[in-house]
Formats: C-alpha cells, structure tokens, sequence
C-alpha cells in the first residue's frame, strides 16, 4: 500500500463470466450493443473475454494465426459498430489488476491492467491522493484505451502522465514495452488508434504523491473550484468539480439518462489551417454576424482549432436535434453528443452524423471528422 492505494484492484464487476481461451473459439452470437455505451451495433461471429495480459494475447495471437479479423473491446464507449456485427473475433480485454511503486521526491509509479475501468482508477488515485489523473474523472471505457486516442478532459491529455504501455505487437507476436515518445501521441490520437497493430496490456502512469491536483489549466474548472488558472487544489476536490461539470452536460454515464447513450463527443474539434482561416472566418461571420466572437485556440505552427460544438449549434444544429424518427438526436445537454433515444440503430445515428457533417461544411466549409473508432461502417 502506498498512501492507502491498493495494489490489487477491485473495479465494478465484469459483464460476462471469465473461462480460459480455447485455441479455435465456437461461433457466437454474443451481441455487441449492450457491451458499447450507445446501445448499438449487431453480433461478433466470435467472442471471447479475456481475464488476464497472458489470455488476451493468446487470444489474439490465435486469430491472427488464422487470418481472421480481431476487433479488440474495452469498455465500448469509443465504438460505433454496424448493425450487421463484426464478421471476426473480438476479444474483450478484462485484465485486472494495479500496482504503485515509490519513484521517490514525491512521484510515484502507477502501474494498471489494461482491462481495469478507467475512472475507477481516477478515483482510487484521488482517494489515496496522488495527483495527476484528477480532471479525467467520469471518462468512461478501460485503462487500456488511453492511450489510443491519448484521452483527454479539461486542460489535460493522458499523455501529460504517460510512462510507458505493454503492449502485444500483433506484426511479431512479441509483448514489447513502448515509451510515451513512441506512442506518437497528438489530440485525441496516437499510432495505435484505428489500427490493427498492437494490443495494450498494461499501461504506467507518473504520479505526484502529496494530495494536491495538477495545476488547474482549464478556464471553465478554475472558475467553478475559484482558483485563477495554473493554482493547484486538494486532489478531491479537482475530481468533483470536474465529475459536477461532466454531470451538468452529460458526460458521466447514467442508465436512465439516455443523453448519456453517446460516445461521448461525436466529432473532434476541427483544425483548420491559417492560410484557410480568413475564408472560414468570413463564411462564420455572414452567417453569425461580424461581432460575435468565435472560439479558437491555437494548435500548433500554421493551424487553429475551432469549437466542433459551436460550429455545429451555429449551423442550426441545436441541443436535443432529432435525426431519424427522433430514434436518434443531439443530447439535451450537449451539442456534440449524439444519442441513442432507446430504439435506435446504427444506420439511424450515421444518418445523423451525415446530416451534420454535411450542414457544417455547407455552412463554413469546415469538415468534421469523427472522433469514435466507426467498425464496418463509415459516415
Ligand atoms: C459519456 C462519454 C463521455 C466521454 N468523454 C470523453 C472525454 O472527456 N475525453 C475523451 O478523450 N474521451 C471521452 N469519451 C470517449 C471514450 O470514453 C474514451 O475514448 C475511452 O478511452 C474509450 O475506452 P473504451 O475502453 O470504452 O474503448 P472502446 O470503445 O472499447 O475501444 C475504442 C478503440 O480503442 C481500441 N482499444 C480498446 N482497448 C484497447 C486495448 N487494450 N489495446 C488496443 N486497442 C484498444 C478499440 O479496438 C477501439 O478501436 C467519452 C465517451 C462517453 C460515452
């Protein structure tokens, strides 16, 4: 135990019944819907739940042996699977387990399982206050999604605490370690993301051991915990805060919120580059009117990033937008969420998904990409 942590974790229970991997898996009709946040998407021809590192890369080892398709499952809260299911196998990384080793002066190792529910993860470390991953409180999925799309909340990326994942390099069939230089992390990316090439088994994080947040970064936050930008504060207090503001636009799950059925934010903020920027300006300010301020921010040499949500909600897109039937629409709470009402399909959130796209880019010519990872079937 270090600062009251466990070294064993103790997550929310698993969804199905761990037995060991048989080499050749019998043909399945476990349905992907109920395993993804939104409720959508249709059987996996294969499936498996692996419940230890060793398990999931044989697993997956085995598939790849036999040329089939793998689709690797976390918490589905990333996923947007098509109606017709997956044709391979998908293996759900269930690996539990946590660690924490001193570094000393104050910083300590937090090593986790892949397979571990992320935010209660978060919460263990704020119990235990080490500080770090307190403004990634109430992001849904696993440990080892993480790093794929480098996730991110309030003024911080996963990367910031990143040390090093395990991971299985599927080209070798090796278990390799890989530093957080080689991850090739950018915003809501890395080399992992929408690619075939490695499972991550178990990830370690850097971590402050004295109770205190990270430097408060985020306007939003700071104003909410009344601290100027750059202060720290007690731990817990940065991840209530933080779980308060989530709750307020619906992005903490809840079952009985169906503004919640989402994958979070359905499209990433777009980047547009300077020499483009006077023409989209002048597209927003036709449209909006030469006074209203536009958020941006800068990202990187030569580019911008504009508000997806507030390009959106200014093309005429507002909160609670029904798309087909009204089976699918924008979340009360949030304009970058799109939700499944209860009786969805995929089709029904694609068409959605095109419908605002398309709108976006008439209004400002900006294209809108999506942020989840879309499986057999694309907007
Ligand atoms: C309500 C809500 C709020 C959200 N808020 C945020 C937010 O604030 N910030 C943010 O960044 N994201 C947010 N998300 C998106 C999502 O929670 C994160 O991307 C999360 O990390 C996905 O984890 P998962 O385990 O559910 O991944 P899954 O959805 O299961 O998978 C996503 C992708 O990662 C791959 N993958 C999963 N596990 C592994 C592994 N072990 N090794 C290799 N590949 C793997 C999958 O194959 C897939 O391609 C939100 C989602 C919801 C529903």
């Amino acid at each position: 135990m270090i600062g009251g942590y466990p070294l064993a974790g103790h997550g929310p229970a698993l969804p199905l019944a761990l037995v060991p991997v048989p080499d050749v898996l019998p043909p399945s009709t476990q349905r992907l819907a109920p395993l993804t946040t939104l409720r959508l998407g249709g059987p996996a021809a294969r499936f498996v739940a692996a419940g230890s590192a060793e398990d999931v890369a044989a697993a997956v080892r085995a598939a790849d042996g036999r040329d089939e398709r793998v689709l690797i499952l976390g918490g589905g809260s990333n996923l947007v699977v098509a109606d017709e299911g997956f044709d391979g196998t998908v293996v759900q990384v269930a690996n539990r387990g946590s660690k924490i080793d001193s570094l000393g002066e104050g910083r300590v190792a937090l090593t986790v399982e892949a397979g571990e529910d992320w935010d209660a993860v978060v919460c263990r470390t704020v119990e235990a206050g080490l500080g770090g991953l307190e403004c990634l409180s109430g992001i849904p999925g696993s440990v080892g999604a993480t790093p794929v799309q480098n996730v991110g909340a309030y003024g911080v990326e996963v990367g910031q605490l990143l040390m090093s994942v395990d991971l299985l390099d599927r080209a070798s069939g090796e278990i390799r370690t890989l530093s957080v230089e080689e991850l090739g992390l950018g915003y809501r990316t890395s080399v992992l993301k929408g690619t075939e090439r490695a499972v991550v088994l178990r990830v370690r994080f850097e971590l402050a051991d004295g109770g205190l947040s990270a430097p408060i970064r985020y306007t939003e936050l700071a104003r909410v915990l009344g601290v100027r930008q750059g202060k720290q504060v007690p731990v817990d207090l940065a991840r209530a805060a933080v779980l308060e503001l989530r709750r307020g636009k619906g992005m903490v799950l809840d079952v009985d919120d169906h503004d919640t059925w989402s994958v979070g934010s359905f499209f990433t903020n777009p980047i547009v580059l300077d020499r483009d920027l006077g023409a989209v300006r002048g597209r927003i300010a036709s449209r909006v009117g030469p006074d209203v301020p536009v958020p941006q921010y800068p990202a990187g040499p030569g580019a911008s990033k504009l508000s997806a949500a507030w390009l959106i909600e200014r093309a005429g897109f507002a909160k609670g937008y029904r798309g087909p039937g009204g089976r699918v629409t924008l979340s009360g709470k949030h304009t970058l969420a799109l939700t499944n009402r209860g009786d969805a399909t995929t089709t029904d959130l694609l068409t959605l998904a095109r419908e605002i796209r398309d709108g976006v880019h008439v209004a400002f010519g900006v294209d809108l990409h999506p942020e989840p990872v879309l499986i057999d079937c694309t907007i």
